[in-house]
């Protein structure tokens, strides 16, 4: 919170308000998606204590609030976590670029364009779980509901004011120009709403509460993890193991990844190396990092000698992967989270999320559970996934001036190697 008040948060409550409150003639079909790491940090907003925190109790007060479907953004986190492990794959196989980074977080993305765009070719070309979502919703509207895109009003609860500013991005709009989403609310604004429309948290039902609406209603532990540093990560691997190893991931065995769950204190960043295929004669080890808060990530990138464009090039063996979240801890300390004074809040959170995946039947998203995937898109890598699910990084920012002709691509003589 600026402390002069010279700069006020943007507030989109009006907005959605005024769209929830049309006449009945004039009522666009309301439709909320919730983040992985907002759906259990609302209850929080509204007074839960964070362990507390109730998913089903969500989806109840955005029907109360006056949506008439609620979808799960964790089925936009599976279907990014399914197709950022094909392209690193796919990246083994041509050999980089290296270090594939995530950008599912447009604080980092925004961050690479503005002061690092010798990297932009680094990040992965999956939209992120909102962007994604945002296109399937749009896809299945006019494919299945043979509804036009003036008809109904596609609203984000996200943790995150940046992904205002994501929605808005000329790569990810539309085939049209326009907009998948309509509007982000961040939870703080979604508790603000809540009240506005006279929802009464206390009095939702609990454990017995509705669930998502169905087709984008499956979620796999791992799509939960999203919400937390490292989880993008970890999903993402899960997925590349089951993949590369042709065994279906247990709960057994998926200690394995719990490298990625390491506590960092601020300034820290994790790095190591994760068998993918372990007795097998694939065996591939994987050299990645995780990496979270804008500071960290900049000392990262000075210390992997990335944040200088000549000095990137010539690095001959750049780590891997590397998921990269602009704020502390990921999405759970994100700037549109309930703000809160315990010390141990972001501690607390994480549990919450970690308790999720473990209580999921599903360690991995699959194919076979997801029939909309399965029925629409056949195979992720088909012409139509990547039309609506991936995108081309764009530059905003300059590179410094000296540097503008003839930028090498990072790893040009690593590949080469
Ligand atoms: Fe938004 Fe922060 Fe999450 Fe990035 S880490 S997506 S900036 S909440």
């Amino acid at each position: 919170v600026c402390p002069t008040g010279a700069v006020a948060e943007r507030d989109d409550v009006p907005i959605v308000m005024a769209e929830l409150s049309r006449p009945a003639g004039q009522r666009k079909k309301m439709i909320i998606m919730t983040a992985p790491s907002a759906r259990t940090s609302l209850g929080e907003m509204m007074g839960d204590a964070i362990e507390d925190a109730e998913i089903g109790t969500t989806v109840a007060a955005c029907h109360a609030a006056g949506f008439d479907l609620v979808f799960d953004t964790t089925f936009g986190a599976d279907t990014c976590a399914t197709l950022e492990a094909a392209e690193l794959i796919e990246r083994f196989r041509s050999n980089g670029p290296f270090p594939m980074f995530t950008s599912c977080c447009p604080g980092w993305v925004s961050l690479v364009e503005n002061k690092f765009p010798h990297l932009r070719h680094n990040l992965s070309h999956c939209k992120s779980p909102m962007m994604m979502l945002g296109a399937m919703i749009r896809h299945w509207m006019s494919e299945e509901c043979k509804a036009e895109r003036s008809t109904y009003y596609v609203v984000a609860l996200m943790p995150c004011t940046a992904k205002k500013e994501e929605i808005t991005r000329p790569e990810l709009r539309g085939p049209l120009g326009d907009q998948d989403v309509d509007v982000v609310l961040t939870v703080r604004e979604m508790g603000r709403l809540l009240k506005a429309r006279g929802v009464v948290w206390k009095s939702l039902p609990g454990p017995h509460s509705p669930r998502y609406d169905p087709p984008f209603d499956v979620s796999s532990g791992g799509g939960a993890l999203f919400a937390t540093s490292g989880g993008v990560m970890e999903a993402a691997l899960r997925v590349a193991y089951t993949y590369l190893s042709r065994e279906s991931l247990t709960r057994e065995n998926v200690d394995m990844f719990e490298e990625c769950r390491r506590i960092m204190r601020s300034g820290d960043w994790l790095s190591t190396h994760i068998p993918l295929t372990p007795g097998t004669r694939q065996r591939r080890e994987i050299d990645i990092a995780v990496v979270s808060g804008s500071r960290s990530i900049q000392d990262f990138l000075i210390d992997q000698q990335l944040s200088d464009p000549f000095m990137a090039a010539m690095l001959k063996q750049p780590k891997h992967f590397v998921e990269c979240m602009a704020c502390p801890g990921g999405c759970i300390g994100g700037g549109g989270q309930p703000q809160s004074l315990d010390d141990l809040a972001l501690e607390r959170r994480r549990r919450v999320v970690h308790r999720i995946d473990a209580a999921s039947d599903a360690v991995t998203p699959s194919v076979a559970q997801y029939d909309y995937v399965r029925a629409t898109f056949k195979d992720l890598t088909s012409d139509l996934a990547k039309r609506l699910l991936t995108y081309e990084p764009i530059t905003i920012g300059r590179p410094p001036s000296k540097l503008r002709k003839g930028l090498p691509r990072l790893n040009q003589s690593a590949s080469a190697s």
